[in-house]
């Protein structure tokens, strides 16, 4: 039987073990942490229980990615509550923009923005509900062999014929190529603010170079409906994890995977830090491409070889986690804020910050409640001064965490007194728990339909995670790991029909 090997217990790596488990095969998932979720997992730390990165759940509707996940994988249920409002967007000016998932949306946008604004977003649902309609046909983008340019001319041509109308509209055919910020043309400041924000958190770039179509549907999340997971956002990886053993997969955590070992051009095993060998005839990694290209060295193939010496353009995230007393927190607050307080955007310019519910009390001791505050930020600063001045280094992180509880403090004004326990984490510490090479995460900003990259890097080798279509995201890595699943499904059922044929003739190609 096929050996598969997953690296990394992300979203990502997860959905499609659990895929492939339930299919029936043998599936092993290694991962260096003691915790399912990497980026969007959730870990204990004195009572608290903290969401180490995402904290915005989407998805979930029927129908929706991780409504297919579930199916899929054979899970009943997430431990999933509505929220609605999704959040609120604060801009410098004191403007407070509720981003709800009903019709209050329009009066919202009009109030804050203005009459002129419901042009951009009338473009914005409507392209956004032509693609999602697409995505959810999971075209096989980019397309990597004959039977998925197939697949993906089908699930086009199904696209089409449900609403010619609107999908051949020519807008569409140019927001390919263009950025968002061609429909914000003579917009107001706010406006352009306010959707530069918004796209820094859900498509890691602003409307000058955000592509059109990724960025219309970005800013869809709110009005797609967000929840909250029981435990945190960790809730969603612990579901998949089960759903992986319960299917026959296996998990070992504790394993950090040191070197794939290839074998005319193939993997054949994985060696771990625990001198664990592991054979492997399939290896998925859900890793970075650096990530990778590391563990394979020479062997890796041509495309890990020639990348840049870092992510030319990717961030990382600096993150405050805060233990607070409930007192500080008015009643019915909504739980996620994006706070902006100035340009440019990120370096604690712009923070997200997202409250534990009052209803889960495993998140937080009795009367506190666990808080998450991050903000976007360049990696190298970060790197230089761990490496060569490490007073500088602390003293940096100090600043930037005042940094952050400043801007909570704006809608929070007592958090400062209030907060209990407070654990500043830098890219620098962002590698130490999720590996990723330098701290980058959120993948490749998303400049251009092409910029993600297709999943399969060479015979038994594939990515998954948020370097590959469609990206970033919890939802979008169940996506892209379903993709891989049914692809490496439909390698497994070409071979087994190939070895049954052979198994057939075999017989009477060797009769005298
Ligand atoms: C600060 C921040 C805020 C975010 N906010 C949101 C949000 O609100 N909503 C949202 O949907 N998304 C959000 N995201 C994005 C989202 O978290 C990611 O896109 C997604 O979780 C990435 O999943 P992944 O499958 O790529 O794997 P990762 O999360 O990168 O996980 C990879 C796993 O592999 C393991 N691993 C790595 N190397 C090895 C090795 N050598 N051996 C064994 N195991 C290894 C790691 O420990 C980790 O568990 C946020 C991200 C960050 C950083």
């Amino acid at each position: 039987m096929t050996n598969i090997v997953i690296i990394g217990a992300g979203v990502g790596g997860l959905t499609t073990a659990a895929v492939l488990a339930r299919a029936g095969l043998n599936v092993l998932v290694l991962e260096a942490q003691v915790y399912a979720g990497g980026c969007a997992g959730t870990f204990y730390h004195q009572k608290y229980r903290f969401d180490a990165g995402a904290t915005v759940a989407g998805g979930f509707y029927p129908g929706g990615p991780m409504d297919l996940v579930a199916h899929a994988a054979g899970i009943e249920r997430w431990p999933a509550h509505q929220a609605n409002p999704a959040m609120v967007v604060h801009l410098p000016d004191g403007t407070a923009v509720t981003r709800w998932t009903d019709e209050r949306r329009f009066s919202e946008r009009r109030n804050a923005f203005g009459p002129q604004s419901d042009a951009f977003w009338r473009w914005q649902e409507q392209t956004a509900d032509a693609l999602w309609s697409l995505a959810l046909r999971l075209p096989p983008w980019p397309p990597q062999s004959l039977s998925e340019t197939a697949q993906l001319i089908k699930a086009g041509l199904g696209w089409l014929g449900s609403d010619p109308g609107q999908h051949l509209n020519p807008t569409l055919a140019l927001d390919a190529i263009r950025p968002v910020a061609a429909h914000l043309a003579g917009a107001p400041e706010n406006l352009r603010r306010f959707v530069d924000a918004q796209l820094l958190i859900a498509a890691q770039t602003t409307s000058r170079h955000a592509n059109a179509l990724y960025g219309a549907a970005a800013l869809d999340l709110p009005r797609r409906g967000v929840v909250h997971l029981a435990g945190g956002m960790g809730g969603l990886a612990a579901t998949l994890a089960k759903a992986v053993e319960q299917n026959g997969g296996q998990i070992k955590y504790k394993q950090t995977v040191t070197r794939l070992v290839m074998e005319r051009g193939r993997p054949v095993a994985v060696e771990t830090n625990r001198r664990k060998r592991f054979p492997a005839d399939l290896v998925i990694a859900n890793l970075t491409p650096w990530n990778l290209a590391k563990l394979m060295g020479d062997s890796a193939p041509r495309r890990l070889r020639s990348l840049p010496a870092q992510p030319p353009d990717g961030w990382g995230a600096f993150v405050t986690y805060v233990g607070l007393d409930a007192t500080a927190i008015p009643a019915d607050f909504t739980l996620h804020h994006q706070l902006i307080r100035r340009e440019p955007l990120a370096e604690g310019n712009t923070v997200f910050m997202s409250i534990s519910p009052a209803w889960d009390q495993a998140r937080a001791p009795a009367g506190r409640r666990a808080v998450t505050l991050s903000t976007h930020t360049q990696l190298k600063a970060w790197w230089e001064l761990y490496e060569q001045d490490r007073d500088a280094y602390e003293t940096r992180k100090q600043v930037y965490a005042e940094r952050l509880l400043d801007a909570a403090a704006t809608v929070l004004p007592s958090i400062h007194e209030a907060a209990e326990l407070m654990m500043p984490g830098t890219p620098v510490t962002f590698q130490r728990f999720t590996q990723r090479e330098w701290g980058w995460v959120g993948g490749f900003p998303q400049t251009n339909l092409f910029r993600p990259w297709a999943p399969q890097l060479g015979p038994g080798l594939w990515l998954v995670g948020d370097s590959i279509f469609p990206g970033q995201s919890t939802a979008a890595v169940a996506l892209g790991g379903m993709r891989v699943a049914a692809a490496v499904l439909q390698e497994q059922a070409v071979r087994d029909r190939v070895s049954q044929d052979i198994t057939r003739l075999l017989p009477q190609v060797m009769e005298p």
